[in-house]
């Protein structure tokens, strides 16, 4: 047999999503890859049902039919605080993650350098593979997620073509402020680089913090490319509906090379999910309501049964830090991969090991997602608490005290 390209030979599959496959194998409960187990607004699954029979189900336009467009630029028109135009700054895509491919492979030639912070979102790693592009890591240091900002300005200075920034960020759940933001984008201002931003969590911040769009800053929708989807505000992670938005020059390159990777996402769910986009503003304060509920719940039952954790600013994921679990003898010398299939197989809840977000070698942390039903927790939380008794009573006491203090700052 002929050798495969050497392209597929420099990463791996996700782990993030071979984490579920691990996890159904195993009957356990899915905290890894990140989607919600309930179900989408009502609006949304009438229309799909009407759809079915109504159609459309041929191709619809390749950048997305044209009432979901003018939809869709309704809903980001808000977010960026100008008029988005439908034909010409938008692009429909099969999910975020073609968006992110494609904004990729629409701004980088092989070898251009491009700014992505660690830990990042699995994806940017190979999206910047199969681009040709090669990253500069920028750390997001944990606990707090903060970073420096004369590293990005270095990054630049070797000629770095853009920046990614997941807004709120997965893993770390950090929201950046609008402060960060206005400083980085002076940086891509001052050395004439893209920024390409995943906001797919926008509607997931957590009070006191804010969400701010990159491009609805001044200046900064010029060269702001913009992924995002329809996947987690309305809970439709399978309908792998997602967007660009950005200036009309960039999307027109974008769309060409969208055209060629899928021609187009699903007709019949674009038209279903225009009632989606329809919702009154109302339907997002709810959505925010609930996962605050759902971050309240898990993050005080991490507090309760001793597990060290992070406070996710936005995002529905926590980071637990595994590193007193490392020391005990039977963990010693585990990785935190080995470490998710052991608690997948002995606890019964899968996680998704922090390595494969980080450029360093960190090895101390697993990502958790609180995307669940409240049963569903309140058992995760449960299973959890076995994990948590293997760790002395004086060390559980010490998390749950630096857990409040860092959740009440
Ligand atoms: N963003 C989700 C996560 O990080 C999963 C997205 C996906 O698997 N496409 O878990």
């Amino acid at each position: 047999m002929p050798n495969l390209s050497e392209r597929v030979g420099t990463f791996t599959d996700s782990v993030i999503r071979r984490m579920t496959r691990i996890s159904n194998a195993y009957g356990a409960i899915n905290l890894s890859q990140g989607f919600p187990d309930f179900d989408p607004p009502g609006a949304l699954t009438d229309a799909l049902a009407k759809a079915a029979h109504a159609g459309p189900h041929q191709y619809s336009i390749t950048f997305g039919a044209q009432n979901f467009r003018a939809a869709l630029a309704r809903k980001v028109s808000k977010t960026m605080g100008r008029a988005i135009d439908p034909d010409t700054e938008l692009c429909v895509t099969c999910g975020s993650t073609e968006a992110m491919m494609a904004a990729m492979m629409t701004i980088c030639n092989p070898g251009d350098k491009v700014l992505v912070f660690s830990p990042f979102y699995e994806n940017y790693g190979a999206d910047a593979i199969l681009s040709g592009a090669e990253p500069i890591y920028i750390p997001l240091v944990p606990p707090t997620y903060d970073f420096d900002l004369r590293l990005i300005e270095d990054g630049f200075r070797q000629g770095a073509k853009a920046i990614v920034i997941c807004n709120p960020s997965n893993p770390s759940g950090k929201v950046f402020t609008r402060e960060e933001l206005t400083a980085i984008g002076a940086l891509a201002r001052q050395y004439d680089a893209f920024v390409v931003t995943d906001e797919v969590y926008e509607h997931m911040v957590y009070a006191p913090h804010t969400h701010t769009a990159m491009a609805s800053l001044p200046g900064m929708f010029e060269r702001t490319i913009t992924c995002n989807s329809l996947s987690k505000t309305y809970s439709v992670t399978g309908w792998r509906l997602g967007y660009l938005c950005g200036p009309a020059d960039v999307i027109e390159g974008a769309k060409k090379v969208h055209d060629f990777l899928t021609v187009g996402a699903a007709a019949p769910l674009q038209e279903a999910a225009v009632a989606g986009l329809e919702l009154p503003e109302s339907y997002y304060s709810e959505l925010l309501v609930l996962y605050t509920q759902k971050r309240d719940y898990f993050l005080a039952g991490l507090d309760r049964i001793g597990l060290r954790h992070n406070v996710p600013q936005g995002t529905y994921f926590v980071m637990l830090d595994i590193r007193q679990f490392l020391e005990l003898p039977q963990f010693r010398g585990m990785t935190d991969l080995a470490f998710c299939e052991w608690m997948i197989k002995e606890i019964g809840v899968a996680a998704v090991p922090g390595s494969s977000f980080f450029r360093e070698p960190v090895n101390h942390l697993i990502r958790l997602h609180f995307a669940r039903q409240q049963s569903t927790l309140e058992e995760a939380l449960r299973r959890l608490e076995k994990l948590a008794a293997l760790l002395p009573e004086a060390e559980k006491k010490k998390n749950t005290e630096l857990n409040k203090g860092e959740r009440e700052a």
